[in-house]
């Protein structure tokens, strides 16, 4: 009988859900799997030998009870034998990671560009360091299942068209197809290719690469240069009608506040985004960061009332989505404790004042390598969820 292609989207989904099964709950036997699933044995059996094959699962070492018989098989995910690749096109830098499926880093590259180069060179030197890395899984001996690109703006996501990137100054720029010819140019074809914005990856890789339950909804907030948010509700990122929200940088926090990149005024970008602090003290980002070691106390309470705004931008996300984990990230909590402290400080107060408990505020566990890990979350995610 011929397989149709309702019963090749059906297995498909099928051996994604042992997959998630898997990786949530490590140590489940054929049986408990389904148990949990509802799939008969037979089935079971059939696609986790076909995943054992494929280098998602193996099985753990039999452990024998002493008693009669012996105990069944535990299963968990394979971190040897496939690799997914994500990369982080910043503002200024890029770095692309090799990551295992368990969401260990096996390589890493990392380039810095100027701001002023056009979108065709920038990109032609991601494929360069993107082509590299996979030139070295295939030497390793592993399996690509695929490449993702975490970006500083919004995206189509269907189409992987960059829309607009106001730090870099590009516009609809179609990111996946660019890289894809320069990969088609050094022979690489067939590797799935995934585009999003730079803080719903990271976003991901809080929830992808997660050791235990994480918050949900998961609230991701990206602190650099530019300040952005990733949602992860019930495993699927928010997007919004356009692929444009989570831009809470753009949320105004004052009506008469300082003016914004983005031609509006008060927006909390033109409080704490990382330039905007530095400019504030008439210095640029390497500045300040050399004052903040330094220990200046001019740098340092840029940052203090930076992290004062950060906290009320945090209160007006909470109220708005009620997350169950708030997680920051970027290049900016890297800058010592005053950013953060400031901002948890005002968070609390606030709730307080209302008598209320925050969620949970954790800094992401890839701290200036989320990006990157989260587009390499980026591809898994899209795997395992076939629909
Ligand atoms: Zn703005």
């Amino acid at each position: 009988m011929a397989i149709t292609g309702d019963q090749r989207l059906l297995k498909r989904i099928n051996r994604m859900a042992l997959v998630r099964l898997v990786r949530s709950q490590p140590g489940l036997s054929r049986a408990e799997l389904s148990s949990l699933t509802g799939l008969t044995k037979s089935t079971v059996s059939l696609l986790v030998q076909e995943l054992i094959d494929d280098g998602w699962l193996c099985e753990d070492s039999i452990l024998v009870t002493g008693a009669i018989g012996r105990r069944p098989t535990p299963l968990r995910l394979d971190g040897q034998r496939l690799v997914l690749i994500g990369a982080e096109l910043g503002i200024g830098s890029m770095c692309v990671v090799r990551m295992s499926l368990d969401g260990c880093i096996l390589g890493q590259e990392y380039a810095e560009f100027s701001v002023q180069t056009d979108a065709d060179s920038v990109l032609g030197m991601l494929a360069d360091l993107l082509g590299r890395q996979v030139e070295l899984v295939g030497t390793e001996n592993r399996h690509l299942l695929g490449i993702g690109i975490g970006v500083p703006g919004s995206v189509r996501e269907d189409v992987g068209i960059l829309v607009v990137a106001p730090n870099l100054g590009w516009r609809n720029v179609p990111v996946k197809l660019t890289l894809e010819t320069a990969l088609l140019k050094r022979g690489l074809v067939d590797i799935p290719l995934f585009v999003q914005n730079d803080c719903d990856v990271a976003a991901l890789g809080e929830v992808e690469f997660a050791n235990s339950a994480v918050g949900d909804p998961l609230l991701y907030l990206g602190l650099g240069v530019g300040v952005g948010a990733g949602v992860v509700v019930g495993g699927r990122l928010l997007l919004g009608a356009t692929g444009f929200a989570g831009e809470v940088g753009h949320i105004q926090l004052q009506a008469d506040g300082p003016r914004c990149s983005c031609g509006r005024s008060g927006c909390a970008e033109a409080y704490f985004g990382l330039r905007s602090m530095a400019q504030s003290i008439h210095c640029d980002v390497e500045e300040l960061q050399t004052k903040v070691k330094a220990g200046d106390s001019a740098a340092i309470e840029v940052l203090r009332a930076g992290g004062k705004h950060l906290g009320m931008l945090m209160h007006n996300l909470w109220v708005t989505l009620d997350p169950g984990a708030i997680v920051l990230g970027g290049q900016t909590c890297s800058l010592g404790n005053y950013f953060v402290d400031s901002a948890r400080s005002t968070f609390n107060e606030l709730a307080h004042a209302a008598n209320l408990e925050v969620p949970p505020v954790t800094e992401s566990r890839f701290g200036s390598q989320a990006v990157a890990t989260g587009a390499a979350a980026l591809v898994l995610h899209e795997l395992l969820l076939p629909i």
